[in-house]
């Protein structure tokens, strides 16, 4: 639906897009997430149309978009601050794009009501805009682009003045939108928890360049490299040295865990040897009780930090031969004690979850 090929964007000397080049698939959920001043705002309005491109292309729906301006793209655009007229009905608001189709008043009003049911507003018409909620503005702000019938919908962090509550319920809500539209929707976010709930597919992007670019799961079980690992979650990062280069993958010896094999699927990134680092994610690794026995490998430690959620408990634990600790989170299972700092723990661990890194 959308093709980026080689596009590159200057603000003045600032170099804000680097060699864009990234395909997004008709009716996916696709997100653009990456830390403040990385361009995702500025690539997303390169496919509007508000923002031109210095050289490369970008291509929506096969055409050429180069020549073609925003009010004429198949895009409509969602921003973070709404932009609702207040001393309009959300009826008012929601048909604004309305205004010049030749269509009759009735079949305006039915499109109208349609697009409210859409967002869980039925029967809000009437409502004075002002009068309403932040979700609730949000919502008709969905409306009033979705009522245009685009092919591909742009959301700028359109969720982000939203309570963390409400922020929930909408990215339950858009999801179940988007796959009843069956339109493309692209978000912009900040958000790696939003990024991942939400999207088919995300891409990862800092300093005008895209370092990764997957589905959800690939991107928080396989980072191709330590940047994108910690910023989607929480990434462990051990020592580690290649003993030996196989077949199809790695022999290492790690920091704390000892010899292990793993598969070139392990190594995302590419890795040339030298000082290596491997990762883990904090869940891929557990306490084990008394009486309790690894279903892999198994190592010791100590615990440093305890921090309790209720549901879960993170435990910081310096394992044996380790100068620094690691974090590991545990469910907290219902008659099973929280452990105190300082006590000796055995931990297990699986060669299958380890990511090497360069
Ligand atoms: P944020 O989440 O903070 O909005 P972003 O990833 O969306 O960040 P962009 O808004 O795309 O980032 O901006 C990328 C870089 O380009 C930033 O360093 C920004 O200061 C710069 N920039 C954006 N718009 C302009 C402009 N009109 N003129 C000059 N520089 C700009």
């Amino acid at each position: 639906m959308i093709e980026f090929r080689d596009v590159q964007k200057y603000y003045g000397d600032y170099h804000a897009l680097r060699g864009i080049t990234a395909e997004i698939r008709a009716g996916e959920f696709f997100s653009l997430l990456g830390p403040s001043g990385c361009g995702k705002t500025t690539l997303l309005r390169t496919i509007a149309g508000f923002e031109g491109i210095s050289s490369g292309v970008v291509l929506i729906d096969g055409k050429e978009m180069a020549d073609v301006p925003a009010n004429k793209r198949p895009t409509n655009m969602v921003f973070q601050s709404y932009a609702i007229f207040p001393h309009l009905t959300v009826a008012e608001n929601v048909g604004f794009g309305l205004r010049r189709d030749p269509r009759t008043a009735a079949e305006k009003a039915q499109a109208v009501a349609e697009a409210l049911e859409m967002v869980g507003l039925k029967g809000y018409g009437a409502r004075a805009a002002h009068a309403l909620s932040g979700g609730q503005r949000q919502r008709v702000a969905l409306a009033r682009a979705l009522i245009l019938k685009p092919k591909v919908l742009l959301l700028d962090e359109p969720l982000s003045a939203l309570d963390k509550k409400m922020r929930e319920q909408m990215q339950v809500e858009l999801i179940r939108l988007q796959r009843q539209v069956g339109i493309t929707f692209v978000l912009v976010t900040h958000d790696q928890e939003e990024a991942l709930v939400m999207s088919d597919r995300i891409a990862v992007m800092f300093e005008g360049q895209i370092a990764q670019l997957a589905d959800p799961e690939t991107l928080y079980r396989r980072p191709n490299s330590r940047q994108v690992a910690e910023f989607i979650g929480v990434m462990n990062f051990l020592p580690a040295s290649i003993t030996a280069e196989l077949a199809e993958g790695f022999q290492l010896q790690v920091a704390g865990l000892g010899a292990v094999e793993i598969t070139a699927e392990q190594a995302p990134g590419a890795v040339t040897g030298g000082a290596v680092a491997v990762g883990f994610r904090p869940e891929t690794l557990t306490i084990l009780y008394e009486g309790q026995t690894a279903s892999d490998r198994e190592t010791s430690g100590t615990i440093e930090e305890v921090v309790y959620y209720g549901d879960m408990t993170y435990y910081d634990v310096k394992l044996d031969g380790v100068d620094s600790p690691v974090r590991i989170s545990m469910r907290n299972v219902f008659g099973r004690p929280v452990l105190d700092i300082g006590t000796r723990t055995r931990v297990a661990w699986s060669a299958g979850a380890l990511v090497l890194f360069r």
